[in-house]
């Protein structure tokens, strides 16, 4: 269980928000009376088991990007130099991946589950969508390790589009 910014967290007694977070702890605001505490995460974790306790997660990237690069390091992935090469060649990979599910007859909605040799017990989800979620994480980690707040790019960028020709000008595609 991860927690990101902007989480609601439901309760019998009231709504928190979550204000921060880090592997450890988590700091929220009663939604209600503004009151901010901090929580064990592990202890919450266990809240969201019991009954009338609800998390509706926040899809916010930088909540998001904070949580992917946090635990790419705790997997090991940021403990040499890694080139801006490689990390743009694996996002590449990541898309290849999507191209390979789909031309081996997996429809883009389709999620499916298999057993992970590295990870004995636990279900891996595959398929197109998953390829391109892992893409995802991947550019969130590359602009997390840059200091680069991505969602902020995204915002901008669109902003810019939006000020373009229809088609661009006349583009097919
Ligand atoms: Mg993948």
């Amino acid at each position: 269980m991860f927690f990101v910014r902007h989480d609601i967290i439901r309760s019998p007694q009231t709504n928190y928000r979550v204000i921060h977070f880090n592997d450890a702890r988590v700091e929220w605001e009663d939604m209600s009376t503004g009151f901010r505490s901090v929580v064990d995460a592990a202890w919450l974790a266990e809240m969201l088991k019991v009954d009338g306790w609800q998390l509706e997660p926040s899809y916010d990237l930088a909540g998001l990007q904070s949580v992917i690069h946090q635990t790419a390091k705790d997997k090991g992935w940021w403990e040499k130099p890694r080139t801006t090469g490689d990390l743009i060649a694996l996002m590449h990979s990541e898309l290849s991946e999507a191209l390979e599910e789909f031309r081996t007859g997996h429809e883009p909605s389709e999620v499916y589950y298999s057993q992970d040799a590295d990870n004995a017990g636990s279900e891996k989800p595959e398929g197109v969508m998953v390829e391109v979620a892992d893409c995802i994480i991947r550019a969130l980690d590359f602009a997390a390790s840059h200091g680069v707040n991505l969602g902020e790019m995204v915002r901008s960028k669109m902003h810019y589009n939006n000020t373009r020709a229809y088609r661009h000008g006349g583009k097919t595609l």
